[in-house]
């Protein structure tokens, strides 16, 4: 049994409603250094709400979600700097249009980090080249493929120096043949070590690539826990339903 002290996202009977519409219910799950969590469901299960509670792009409506034993809806807690620490990675990659590739990745870096532009190109630069994407440095968001644009964002990301990232469907929006140079990208940052909540309907990556798999319907996790159980046993009925139309 893990301690709870060495929990970096700890969500405790997270609820979230849009009005009368009960989206999320009841839902519990933790995070560990190095962990690579797919969440896995049908379309309207509340993935994306999840994801977006955990950034706080959207307002729980109950329960809580610890960072580091730290209430992240405590009035007091600094969101600003929290963002930067639990980054996150769009389907529709988000980039700036009139910007180039290597300033995308430092925009961030000097406005919330108050890094210095040297500093910050550096950092930013390295982060494309483990990407793939040092060659384009200079290239704007509509010279690139979607692929392309997708590993920019990601080396825009991990240009913040996050602790965990999350990311919501990053290959979804890809033609078929650019979904595989994303999901290396991703699978070199696993095996890096880096700590990452992943929204997916890739059943073959999250089975070789998670460390865990939560699968959600209806707004409640059905089932979680070490990704090739969940894949190769699922227990639940709904989870084995969901499976055979995936895999
Ligand atoms: P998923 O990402 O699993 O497809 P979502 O989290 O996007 O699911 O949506 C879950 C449910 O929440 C859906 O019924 C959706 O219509 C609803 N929902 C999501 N965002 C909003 C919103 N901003 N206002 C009202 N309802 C929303
Ligand atoms: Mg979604």
């Amino acid at each position: 049994m893990q301690t709870q002290d060495n929990l970096i996202l700890n969500v405790q009977h997270l609820e979230k409603r849009f009005g009368e519409n009960l989206v999320l219910r009841d839902i519990d799950f933790q995070v560990r250094p190095g962990q690579v969590t797919s969440i896995i469901g049908s379309s309207g299960s509340g993935k994306s709400t999840l994801l977006r509670c955990l950034n706080l792009l959207e307002d729980p409506t109950g329960g809580d979600i610890l960072y580091h034993g730290q209430s992240i809806l405590d009035a007091k807690f600094n969101v600003n700097k929290y963002r930067t620490q639990v980054g996150m990675v769009f389907q529709s990659f988000n980039l700036f249009k009139n910007f180039t590739a290597l300033e995308n990745c430092t925009v961030g870096q000097r406005k919330l980090l108050g890094r210095s532009k040297e500093e910050a190109e550096a950092i930013a630069l390295k982060n494309l080249e483990k990407v793939g994407m040092a060659p384009y440095r200079d290239a704007r968001p509509d010279q690139l493929s979607g692929g392309q644009q997708q590993r920019v964002a990601i080396a825009r990301a991990l240009s913040m120096d996050p602790e965990v990232l999350l990311f919501d469907e990053p290959t979804s929006a890809l033609d078929p043949e650019m979904v595989g140079e994303v999901l290396e990208t991703m699978t070199q940052l696993a095996k890096e070590g880096l700590t990452m909540i992943i929204v997916t309907h890739e059943m073959a990556f999250a089975r070789d690539v998670s460390t865990n798999i939560v699968f959600m319907d209806q707004g409640v996790i059905v089932e979680q826990g070490p990704a090739k159980e969940i894949i190769d046993m699922p227990k639940q009925e709904r989870t084995k339903a969901f499976l055979t139309r995936y895999t």
